[in-house]
């Protein structure tokens, strides 16, 4: 089913993908946006690469920063992030030749993307018939990025007919890797007539429900997502017994079940941050039954400047009683190296700081897992961007 008012995004492909009808939304159908405050620092960060790439150096961080409004713990989180993107620019950056270009738009048809970095190098080295597509990550879902690449290189391919290979470059700033894939212009195509037919012809009946459902705007009025709310809830209730807090042998496969959970549990946060938004709306108090009322009700944490503080605790407690409640934030660490430093020898500066600080065993490295659905065989190259 392909209506005329459907049209289809490059960011929207995995999840096109993974479940066509979420590209379809029936005509005023009600489409829900969650309220996810790391928008606002992916936004933020991304303006932030922008002028790294098109002026080659790390710009005025916090003169870009600051019309987005950002709290002191968002600034936090967009400083190591935009520093994760110059360590890849500047060590990789040359590889997209001349000529790059930053957030272009790219359209044909009913297809459309917005490339973070784009350019057609014409280096010694390269023939002229290729491209290169970067996109930043700051946030990384459980999703397969592969079609959204793939997407990108298709309207690469339609829009300027000399290029036959696309070389397409994700960079997951918080995990500080990239994955690297150069595709033919055959294989493109091929993604090109599986999109069309699948996606693009969707049927109109089948649905694809599973984790990717915490993602999709039709999640709220989608009767294959309800469906399959109420099947995870119930086997999570139900199947070791009441009041048995299920095991993961319980479910065959497990991951399965693990991608239906997330998704029920986004749909849980989801709720509750409307909650919370109708609760301001209504001035702070909403009415309830049972003379039971949600109020947003004040709380308050204190936050001590260390710099006033020290005079006064450096006499009473020890060197090690104030390191144990005192933390130093390496972003915030290395952005005030940076200033310091002079143009051009920022990098160097805190590269410097660095390898003293882990020379006096000042660093302590804590390697940690994060649970993530991955390809058992990644199509992609992965490298890790230099710390
Ligand atoms: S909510 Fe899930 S099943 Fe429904 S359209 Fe979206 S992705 Fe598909």
């Amino acid at each position: 089913m392909t209506t005329e008012q459907t049209t289809y995004r490059g960011s929207a492909a995995p999840l096109n993908c993974a479940c066509p009808a979420s590209a379809h939304p029936e005509p005023g159908e009600v489409l829900i946006d969650s309220l996810n405050p790391a928008a606002t620092v992916g936004s933020a960060v991304h303006a932030v690469a922008r002028v790294m790439v098109d002026e080659n150096m790390v710009p005025d961080i916090d003169a870009i920063l600051q019309p987005f409004g950002l709290t002191p713990a968002q600034t936090s989180e967009a400083y190591p992030l935009s520093f994760a993107a110059w360590d890849f620019w500047k060590t990789s950056g040359a590889a997209f030749g001349g000529g790059v270009e930053t957030e272009y738009e790219l359209r044909a048809g009913a297809l459309s993307a917005h490339l973070d970095v784009f350019s057609m190098p014409f280096n010694d080295e390269d023939e002229p018939d290729l491209a290169y597509v970067l996109d930043w990550k700051t946030t990384r879902l459980d999703l397969d990025y592969t079609a959204q690449l793939l997407f990108y290189a298709w309207l690469v391919v339609l829009r300027f007919p000399k290029i036959k290979r696309v070389k397409t470059v994700i960079v997951f700033l918080r995990d500080r890797t990239a994955n690297i894939k150069e595709w033919s212009r055959e294989q493109i195509m091929d993604f090109a007539s599986e999109f069309e037919q699948r996606v693009m012809r969707w049927d109109g009946r089948s649905y694809t429900p599973g984790g990717h459902c915490a993602y999709c705007r039709r999640f709220a009025n989608c009767p294959a997502h309800a469906a399959m709310v109420r099947h995870t809830v119930d086997s999570l209730i139900e199947l070791p017994g009441p009041g048995v807090v299920p095991s993961v042998f319980d479910f065959t496969p497990a991951i399965e079940m693990y991608q239906r959970a997330t998704a029920v549990a986004k749909l849980v946060d989801t709720f509750k941050e409307h909650v919370r938004s109708a609760v301001e709306h209504a001035g702070g108090e909403l009415p309830g039954a049972n003379g039971q009322n949600l109020k947003l009700v004040p709380s308050s944490r204190d936050k001590i400047n260390a710099a006033l503080a020290w005079p006064v605790l450096s006499p009473v407690l020890s060197r090690e009683e104030m390191a144990e409640c005192t933390e130093i934030r390496k972003g915030d660490m290395l952005k005030a190296i940076a200033a310091h430093a002079p143009r051009g020898q920022k990098a160097a500066a805190k590269d410097a700081i660095m390898a003293d600080l882990k020379a006096r065993g000042a660093v302590e490295t804590t390697e940690f897992t994060v649970l993530r659905v991955v390809q058992s065989k990644p199509e992609t190259k992965e490298i890790t961007i230099g710390d």
